[in-house]
């Protein structure tokens, strides 16, 4: 009998899990089973496009980070590296609001903080307070704190509030559509506190590591974030089509339960249509966010309660098209971000249309708000209607765009963003080294462990395939399993 890996979860983690496993079974010959079960009528979790009048809008994320090589391998292992498209190298400013108008993000800074001093010394962001304070990082000594602080915390104490305030935390906390004061520095941004050890002071550190490295563009000359011409989920149809002789890939499936059985095999409950079914596995690779996880392990793994802790936050991205006739704003940046002080729905803005051009037909301007993020989320309670009515008002206000949109595109991502709090390592630790004593085939990985941009995910899924693979195919794999599910009830 063939051993049998089931993958719960059919976002890119879960796919690139299934992926790396028949990879490695081809390479060395082996026989193996692997069943993907999704729980939404379609693959790709939060990865999403929209593929409508001309348009490649899409509903989730709309980049993925170049430097990072487990995105840019898997795009090459699927043969769709011809459909790369950079970042527009014409566009890379950023904007930030303040006091109500868009003022340029000083150049040369390391995500917010200053690694050249002239540009900083001359932004309109910062009071004369706020930059001395900023630049009494250049002689406060190293922090003698252990352990983890929040990334708040260590970057208040460093650059004080008003820089933080107004340019670091809505480009930083944004990844994660949280608050800087509730996420762990060592999980989200551990680079900062190695500046901090290795300099002594953030400005320094980014002076010196800027001379090494180009901010925003990599050595290639191409641009630090890459998509797919077909949007994003062209990686998901790929994998798909390339699963198709290897996994069997079930949608609208939930797994409502996993039990580890006494030969030290694992019973897969779903349900599908109303019926439930029971599959046998050998191993078993948690995809999932982590509450769902968490409710899956619980019976088994009282461990994996501690995975409730990490919080999740809703947030919702609406998406308009205008003709350009109607557009007088000047579209000349990536977009902007808003700072928590500014009271506003929207918390990002992407000019679609000017940072990726291959999006919309010549005679349209595409424009992406984000609306909702970790204690800011009354937006969210909208209406779609009144939730694009609010974001054109404020458009309005920012931009001057009085036009009406030829059409809005509201996606809701209802808890969506996972949350590194303080010990987010510590928690994560714990629960996969318990699960490693308690229940050896069982993998978890994705988006709420080990890094939420999509290079983090894939990284995860072929870590989690890999140990899977080895799981399964160097003991010797329990036999007497069926092979054909049970119908339980
Ligand atoms: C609005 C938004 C913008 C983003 N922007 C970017 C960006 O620009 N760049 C970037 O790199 N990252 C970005 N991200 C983050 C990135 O998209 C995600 O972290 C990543 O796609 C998560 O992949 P995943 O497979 O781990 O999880 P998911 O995509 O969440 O997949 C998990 C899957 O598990 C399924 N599932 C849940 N419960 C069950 C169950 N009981 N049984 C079976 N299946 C179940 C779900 O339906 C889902 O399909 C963004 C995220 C969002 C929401």
């Amino acid at each position: 009998m063939k051993p049998h890996v089931v993958i719960i979860g059919g976002g890119v983690t879960g796919l690139t899990a299934a992926f790396t496993l028949k990879q490695l079974a081809s390479q060395e010959n082996v026989a193996l089973r692997c069943t993907v079960f999704e729980a939404s009528s379609r693959l790709g979790g939060k990865i999403l496009t929209h593929r409508e009048r001309g348009f490649v809008m899409e509903g989730g994320p709309d980049s993925l980070l170049a430097r990072k090589p487990e995105g840019t391998q898997l795009i090459r292992d699927l043969g769709i590296e011809s459909e790369v498209v950079g970042s527009n190298t014409q566009s890379l400013k950023t904007y930030i609001l303040h006091h109500g108008r868009l003022e340029t993000m000083p150049p040369g800074t390391n995500m917010g903080i200053p690694a050249q001093i002239a540009p900083f010394a001359s932004t309109k962001l910062l009071s004369p307070s706020g930059k001395a304070r900023a630049l009494m990082d250049l002689v406060l000594p190293k922090s003698t704190l252990e352990g983890d602080e929040s990334l708040g915390h260590f970057l208040r104490r460093r650059l004080g509030d008003e820089l933080v305030n107004n340019i670091v935390e809505p480009l930083l906390a944004g990844i994660y559509a949280g608050s800087v004061d509730e996420l762990s520095l060592q999980a989200t941004f551990p680079q900062f506190q190695t500046l901090e050890s290795k300099y002594r002071s953030l400005i320094l550190g980014s002076i010196a590591q800027r001379k090494n490295a180009p901010a925003r563009t990599n050595t290639s000359g191409r641009s630090a974030f890459i998509t797919l011409r077909g949007g994003l989920e062209t990686l998901i149809e790929r994998l798909y089509d390339n699963l198709q002789d290897f996994a069997e890939l079930q949608t609208d499936t939930r797994v409502v339960a996993l039990r580890k059985n006494s030969d030290g095999t694992y019973t897969v409950e779903v349900e599908n249509q109303g019926e439930t079914h029971a599959y046998p596995a050998d191993a078993v690779i948690l995809a999932t966010p982590a509450f769902v996880t968490a409710q899956l392990l619980d019976p088994s793994l009282p461990e994996a309660g501690k995975l409730r802790q990490i919080h999740y936050v809703s947030t919702a991205t609406v998406m308009l098209a205008y003709p350009k006739s109607r557009i007088d704003a000047n579209l000349d940046a990536s977009g902007f971000v808003i700072p928590r002080h500014e009271n506003r729905a929207i918390t990002a803005c992407t000019w679609v249309s000017s940072k990726w051009p291959h999006t919309s037909p010549e005679d349209y301007v595409l424009i992406r708000c984000y609306v909702g993020r970790s204690g800011q989320t009354e937006a969210l309670s909208l209406s779609d209607g009144d939730m694009a009515s609010m974001v054109q008002g404020e458009l309005k206000d920012i931009l001057g765009i009085d036009a009406q949109p030829w059409f809005v595109k509201v996606t809701r991502w209802n808890d969506a963003m996972p949350q590194y709090g303080l010990n987010h390592i510590k928690v994560v630790k714990e629960v996969e080294s318990a699960l490693r004593q308690k229940l050896p085939g069982v993998l978890i990985a994705g988006a709420a462990y080990h890094g939420v941009g999509i290079p983090d995910c894939i990284a995860q899924g072929r870590l989690a395939g890999e140990k899977a693979y080895e799981l399964t195919t160097t003991a010797a794999a329990p036999s007497g399993k069926a092979s054909a599910p049970m119908v339980t009830s």
